[in-house]
């Protein structure tokens, strides 16, 4: 039963549980991703990870700014943020769990939920390890708002004793 694992609250509606007042959820981890992280953890280092992560966020980031261009201008931050949840979910790499918008003083907080880079490293490394979204967070709002601006992780789900399955990401 590693697939799957048990939520022990019941949900209102919908799907039944297993047990009684017991889910059983199937594990959110991306296993693409997970396996082409291992594959650079066991051959290379920490920094080789962080330099992956931040290469294909920069890929990825290329591949979405046409995209991203359609939702500049101050009205369309929410449909960029509907955008970027349809995108990180349909490619399993999580979803955006909250945002906060400052944009007079072009700040933000961004909270990703599942995050598939922590849910892939948390058993090898207790600590901040989702360079990739930081990355890509940091290219798709400055391209949304024309100003360049850095997202930093100040708490991931991968850290020690974080119960939490959210990673927090703040504009600097
Ligand atoms: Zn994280």
């Amino acid at each position: 039963m590693k697939f799957f694992s048990e939520k022990a609250e019941k949900k209102k509606g919908g799907v039944e549980p297993a047990v009684d007042g017991v889910l059983l959820e199937p594990s959110r981890e991306n296993f693409t991703v997970s396996s082409f992280l291992e594959v650079i953890a066991d051959v290379g280092d920490e920094e080789d990870l962080y330099f992956f992560q931040n290469k294909a966020a920069e890929k990825m980031s290329l591949k979405l700014a046409e995209y991203v261009r359609e939702f500049s201008g101050k009205e369309s931050v929410g449909l960029f943020i509907s955008f970027l949840n349809f995108f990180l979910e349909r490619e399993n790499l999580g979803s955006v769990n909250y945002v906060k918008v400052d944009l007079s003083n072009k700040k933000f907080v961004v909270a990703i939920e599942n995050s598939a880079i922590a849910l892939a490293l948390k058993k090898k490394y207790k600590k901040k390890v989702c360079k990739f979204y930081e990355t890509l967070l940091s290219e798709l709002f400055s391209d949304l708002i024309g100003v360049d601006i850095k997202f930093k992780e100040i708490q991931c789900l991968a850290e020690e004793g974080q119960r939490e399955k959210i990673c927090i990401f703040e504009s600097t």
